[in-house]
């Protein structure tokens, strides 16, 4: 297989320095290569993005931030972080931004301590409904030293906003309970969020609002999703997923004096050095971002997911809220077969090549290792350039699993389906298609 000229080195370095390490990696690529990539929350980065990851730039310390750091050297990492900074002020059209956090949970637990004390009420969606384990689960930071009110989603089917968020149920909790911070973004929700609504509700009981789009982070900046600003008082993101960068975590805010205490929060509050590859790779990504082809590609994202939503609706799976407004779906197995289970789906998907994870669905009666639905997204399909036709064709292959109970034969040949499609669509940065 062609690949490109650096990973190509990368692996020839390792072969000889770490041949332990290289039959790993190759192994790897591979699977990535001739898999389909459908978990929401990943994608497949430029060469140009992954490979400045790779550098030199990983051997510096650069504790603080420029101007004003606790090493010496620094002058090119001021450089190198001033631009990832102002890249990303510009793609999100606001006026301050943290680059450093190492990821989506430590921007928010930065945020938390920049804005709460410790035992402070905040407002945010259950876990089980869509949300993320640092809006408040019990066993994390955010549940353990914050105390979280759980806002709902409509849960009755028969209702015309079922399983979506239940703002006037959000804003009854909101009074009574009146948090310090209301939350809203979220990792399973397929719906657009209504930023300036979420806005009155907080301004009522003058709460911070903090929009947490690490999911939809890529459709925001391009405009195929509704902006959080000028309603969020503070945005959190990872810059992973449709967004198409590096791990990481990012912050910004429009609001100068929440700024400084963010800063402080990110640094020295929760995180020593910063990760300077990744906030460097985080720059190329916010460059690739602002050029005209990402909203294209985005576009092409919530254009895929609905032709994969409405071709999984065609074979008799139900998607929950009826279908998609962006990256994202969550598929009710149940309405295919009463007793097929997200955990199932998930382990025979990946034995033929396609890749999801197992995920609750709205008011699901299963237990979350369990569960009766699975979660899909478009955006790396999207990347390796693959349409609404191969959409119809991997929910057709979806579809053969699933009716198929995990039966060996089937699992073999849907593999082999996978391949070929593989074949056709390159991952960046291999120079050909995959032989198979
Ligand atoms: N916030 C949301 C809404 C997420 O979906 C995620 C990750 O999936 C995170 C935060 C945390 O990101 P990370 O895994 O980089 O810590």
């Amino acid at each position: 297989m062609a690949h490109d000229a650096l990973s190509d080195g990368l692996i020839d370095l390792l072969r000889r320095n770490d041949p332990a390490m290289a039959a790993l990696m190759e192994k790897e690529r591979q699977r990535q290569e001739t898999t389909i990539e459908l978990i929401a929350s990943e994608n497949h980065v430029s060469p140009a993005v992954m490979h400045t990851m790779g550098s030199w730039l990983t051997n510096k310390y650069a504790e603080g931030y420029p101007g004003a750091r606790y090493y010496g050297g620094c002058e090119f990492h001021d450089q190198i972080e001033d631009l990832a900074r102002e890249r990303a002020k510009k793609l999100f059209g606001c006026r301050f931004a943290n680059v450093q956090p190492h990821s989506g949970a430590q921007a928010n637990m930065a945020v938390f301590m920049a804005v709460l004390k410790a035992g402070e009420t905040f407002s945010s969606l259950l876990l089980k409904d869509g949300g993320h384990l640092s809006h408040g689960m019990s066993l994390n930071f955010s549940g353990v030293y914050f105390k979280p009110v759980f806002y709902p989603l409509h849960y009755d089917l028969a209702h015309p906003e079922s399983e979506r968020i239940d703002y006037d149920a959000a804003r009854k909790l909101v009074r009574e309970h009146r948090p310090k911070v209301l939350m809203c973004g979220y990792s399973a929700y397929p719906r657009t969020i209504d930023f300036a609504r979420f806005r009155s509700i907080a301004d009522e009981v003058g709460a911070l609002l903090v929009a947490d789009v690490a999911h939809i982070a890529g459709l925001c900046a391009s405009g195929v999703h509704p902006s959080p600003f000028p309603h969020a008082h503070i945005v959190t993101t990872t810059t992973h997923k449709t967004l198409r960068g590096p791990r990481g975590g990012l912050i910004l805010t429009n609001d100068e004096d929440l700024a400084r205490k963010i800063d402080k929060a990110v640094f020295p509050g929760v995180q020593g050095g910063p990760l300077m590859h990744v906030i460097a790779s985080k720059a190329v990504a916010f460059g690739e971002a602002l050029r005209p082809e990402f909203r294209t590609y985005c576009e092409r994202v919530v254009a895929n997911a609905r032709a994969l939503a409405a071709a999984l609706i065609r074979r008799g799976f139900r998607i929950t809220t009826g279908g998609t407004d962006n990256h994202l779906m969550l598929v009710d197995l149940r309405a295919k077969s009463a007793d097929l289970t997200g955990a199932d789906a998930e382990k025979w998907l990946e034995a033929a090549g396609l890749i999801c994870n197992k995920n609750g669905i709205p008011n699901d009666p299963r237990p979350p290792r369990v569960c009766s639905g699975i979660r899909l997204g478009t955006p790396a399909v999207t990347t390796r350039s693959m349409g609404p036709e191969q959409m119809d064709a991997i929910a057709g292959l979806i579809d053969r699993v699933l009716s198929g109970g995990g039966q060996a034969d089937v699992l073999a040949s849907v593999r082999a389906g996978v391949k070929e499609l593989c074949a056709q669509f390159a991952m960046p940065g291999m120079a050909a298609p995959v032989e198979v």
